[in-house]
């Protein structure tokens, strides 16, 4: 081997570029982590040789299909779907679907990739993969959610199984959407596999805290971070972009440990509300309800709701929660939070913070905890509720909240263990791609050319 591993990546970074043309995300979140693996490879040159990163930035297998289905007018609509099934070295293939009209095959592939690091630092056996359709839940009637679940299904049900692949969900499926899936494949299958998805309702095999569990986690892991460097919860202002599930979740652990939360947002806009958010008022509006966040405000006289949602940045904070989507914090957001005095960001949503806007916060001394570790509780959580399908019992919400406590705990110290060991002290990024990393790096070293 004679190239330097910095050379290395550099090489295979353009071989990605051209590889997934037109896919930036697939490539930030590949730039990412080949950056941080060059002090990897230089001390493990075999996992050049073995042609480790070269095999683990190629999705194992890619499947893309045809969702045909009927609107309430009759009308035949047809949608793409998606099954990103990316690395299954450390088990089975395990990640969320996404409905939303942004998904392309470069938004799956970025979320797979993601999602082989961060199912490996949960420290339990689940490979790295992902799914999803263009499909649009938002403004459709049930039964046409229904529609498109069951058409979705129906073909999705031949690559997936409990011991192959098991989708979750992710932004635009919930509870409803995994509950109209599962009741297609289990019809299609003529069998109930109950760790084939995870997300289920809790009356057929759903697992307790599933529902908190991604939101909980991440104040978990910030809690341990803080509480590492000395610092707390307790009194901070909060700000939490996003409103759905994990948002909100991450919105109640929060208050539950001291903080103040002072404004969260959808799509459209954010509200802002001084004496702090009123969770259960948001969970009425967007569990139950299903409408805007900006209904808040005619609830709550003391709230204000601003158009936009990048404005949110801009309101004087201590601790910044992305809980929306991707890129949602770039350099000028960055710039103004540290501006603002933020001490701290965790990343609830997938890949947030844009590298630049990544790099600001790191320079300027910002705790960071990026989502691979710090939103990992969700996908945690999954494989605990496989665990119980196996099993074919149930733990109490206490018994699963205990073991998603420690195992976000783990995680920061892996984390941070893993950034001091290869020279980047602090540096949580480096930290959870190497981590993350090296135990999938292991197992495929392992297994052979496969
Ligand atoms: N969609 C979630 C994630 O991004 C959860 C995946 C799962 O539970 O499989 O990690």
């Amino acid at each position: 081997m004679t190239a330097s591993a910095k050379k290395y990546c550099e090489e295979l970074y353009q071989r990605v570029v051209n590889r997934n043309a037109h896919e930036p995300e697939f490539h930030q979140a590949v730039q990412e982590v080949l950056e941080s693996l060059v002090a990897v490879l230089e001390k493990h040159p075999e996992y050049m040789e073995l042609g480790i990163v070269e095999r683990l930035v190629e999705p194992e297998r890619q499947i893309i299909f045809r969702v045909p289905w009927v609107d309430d007018t009759g009308r035949v609509q047809v949608n793409r779907g998606f099954r990103v099934q990316f690395n299954s070295a450390i088990g089975p293939y395990k990640g969320g679907i996404r409905f939303h009209p942004s998904v392309y095959a470069g938004i799956i592939k970025f979320l797979g990739f993601e999602q082989i690091f961060k199912n490996s630092l949960t420290g339990l056996p689940i490979g790295g993969a992902k799914g999803g359709s263009d499909f649009d839940p938002k403004g459709k009637s049930d039964g046409e959610v229904m529609r498109f679940c069951q058409s979705f299904m129906t073909e999705l049900y031949r690559h997936i199984g409990q011991d192959a692949d098991v989708p979750a969900g992710d932004i635009g499926v919930g509870g409803r959407e995994i509950g109209f899936m599962f009741g297609q494949f289990k019809r299609i299958k003529n069998a109930y596999e109950a760790g084939v998805l995870t997300g289920k309702g809790l009356t057929y095999g759903g697992s307790l805290v599933r529902t908190q569990a991604t939101g909980y986690g991440l104040v978990y892991f910030m809690d341990e971070m803080l509480t590492a460097k000395g610092m707390s919860l307790a009194g901070k202002t909060v700000l939490v972009s996003g409103s759905g599930n994990v948002a909100i979740y991450a919105t109640e652990k929060v208050q539950q440990l001291g903080g103040k939360v002072v404004a969260m947002s959808d799509s459209n806009g954010y509200i802002y509300d001084a004496n702090g958010i009123e969770v259960a008022a948001v969970k009425q509006i967007k569990e139950v309800e299903r409408r805007r966040i900006s209904e808040y405000v005619k609830q709550q006289p003391s709230a204000e709701y601003h158009p936009g949602c990048e404005g949110i940045w801009s309101i004087p904070g201590d601790i910044a929660l992305p809980c929306a989507t991707q890129n949602e914090i770039d350099d000028n957001a960055a710039k103004t939070l540290i501006k603002n005095g933020c001490q701290a960001v965790g990343e609830g949503a997938n890949m947030p913070t844009t590298l630049a806007g990544t790099k600001l916060f790191l320079e300027n001394g910002v705790l960071f905890a990026p989502a691979k570790a710090a939103n990992a509780g969700g996908v945690a959580t999954s494989a605990l509720e496989m665990c119980q399908n196996s099993m074919r019992l149930s733990w109490t919400f206490e018994e699963v909240d205990t073991k998603l406590k420690t195992i976000m705990a783990n995680i920061y110290q892996n984390t941070s263990k893993a950034a001091e060991e290869y020279g980047h002290k602090n540096n949580l990024v480096v930290g959870a791609n190497i981590a993350g990393f090296v135990k999938v790096a292991e197992a495929m070293k392992a297994q052979g050319l496969v």
